[in-house]
């Protein structure tokens, strides 16, 4: 074979973006430099200790008392993916909300386990209603499960679980909740809403790489997956052997992506250092900024008034303009990185995220400041700097006055 000079391969060079997309998210330099730490093996004592600290760190952030919270090797669809592999066997009716992108993703995942999927569909960018839940528990036979997303991260729709969790119960059903882009950024209430498996990620609220999945599941689930007629379908996520890795017996099943742990531990470090009421409270000061300022500027919401959510805007892209055009710019004369629209929405809204370290003021003010100057330069009729001063009166009225970065 020919010899290959490494030479040819160029050092990695990224630039170092700022991340207001619907994830990842910019990472906290303290969680970068938790990932030089050495490996180790997966069952090392000093590892198996980090293992522990980041289940009680996972329970604060979960607001859970669920022996079975840990992070599942892999993204945020892997955490989806273990919960319905894990809850679903074959012929199984379940019910799922479907109002965007991450709905019809449980769907199918869902589909693929066996399950017989009731769909309970809303307009993209409006919740899902409970009454609709309720008819489609109505026409199941025997509902395994209930599943919703929680934030939308197609549509920017913040979903109200609470209701849609007490109607599962009641008709014997298990309450299962994506927070892949809720948890860091809004409240998470696991216990107290009683959802019975819920999954995220690393990279969206919580500030690390993305990499992992912090999932939780209540006794109920446990015994749903105890007693199971059949195996689980996936291997590497079935929850009945990974439990003996996480758990007392540190029983191998597969090697835990070390580096990863190092980060979402010191990821949680941080969140239970602000603490979440204030971090909460920062996403939505940081949101109700941008969008003051986004109204200011004529640009509407994809989500309906009132179910909001703070850490992602999806805002509908003006008549006339070219969505794919104006992220260019973004990315290429400001550094900053906003996501497009995904199916229908495909061209039609930009989606902003303010999560986990990148819920900024700065950040707010970087990119109201970005799009006056673009969709200006693009023929909008804009009046340069109000964006900013909307957004700037925004914090006033919240009692953050200018000046100051961070309440
Ligand atoms: C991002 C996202 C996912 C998928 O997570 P990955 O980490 O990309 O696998 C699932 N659901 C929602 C609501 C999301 O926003």
């Amino acid at each position: 074979m020919e010899k290959v000079s490494a030479d040819s391969f160029a050092e990695l060079r990224p630039p170092a973006r700022i991340l207001l997309g619907p994830g990842p998210s910019n990472v906290h330099p303290r969680v970068m430099k938790a990932m030089l730490s050495p490996v180790l093996g997966h069952l090392d004592p000093d590892f198996v200790g980090v293992m522990e600290e980041i289940k009680k760190l996972l329970r604060i952030v979960f607001r859970t008392k669920n022996a079975i919270t840990f992070p599942v090797s892999g993204t945020g669809s892997a955490g989806m993916e273990a919960a319905l592999a894990n809850l679903v066997e074959d012929g199984d009716e379940i019910v799922v909300g479907v109002a965007g992108a991450f709905g019809a993703r449980i769907v199918d995942a869902a589909e693929r386990q066996g399950a017989r999927v009731h769909k309970v569909e809303a307009e993209w960018g409006r919740i899902i209603e409970p009454d609709r839940i309720a008819e489609a528990l109505k026409a199941a036979k025997k509902p395994k499960l209930v599943a919703v997303v929680h934030a939308e991260t197609s549509t920017g729709v913040h979903q109200p679980l609470e209701e849609i969790s007490r109607l599962a119960h009641r008709a014997g059903a298990l309450m299962v909740a994506d927070a892949v882009t809720s948890l860091g950024c809004v409240p998470v209430e696991i216990d107290k809403w009683e959802i019975d498996a819920c999954y995220s990620c690393t990279q969206k609220g919580i500030g690390a790489p993305p990499g992992l999945a912090p999932v939780t599941f209540s006794e109920r689930a446990m015994d749903a997956v105890h007693k199971r007629k059949s195996k689980c379908r996936s291997w590497y996520l079935d929850l009945a052997m990974i439990e003996h890795y996480w758990g007392p017996e540190r029983l191998y099943h597969h090697t835990a992506p070390i580096t990863m742990n190092y980060a979402l531990y010191e990821a949680l470090r941080i969140v239970v250092e602000e603490g979440l009421e204030a971090r909460w409270k920062r996403h939505r000061a940081n949101a109700a900024a941008l969008q003051a300022g986004l109204a200011a500027m004529g640009l509407e919401m994809a989500a309906e008034e009132g179910h909001r959510l703070p850490q992602l805007a999806a805002v509908l892209v003006p008549k006339g303009i070219n969505d794919a055009r104006v992220r260019d710019r973004l990315l290429k004369l400001f550094n900053m990185e906003v996501g497009a629209g995904l199916g229908p929405f495909k061209g039609k809204v930009w989606r902003i995220g303010l999560m986990g370290e990148g819920s900024r003021r700065e950040n707010v003010m970087l990119v109201l400041n970005a799009l006056e100057d673009i969709l200006g330069a693009m023929g909008m009729e804009i009046a340069r700097g109000r964006a900013l001063a909307a957004a700037d009166q925004a914090y006033v009225s919240l009692g953050l006055g200018a000046g100051e970065p961070r309440d």
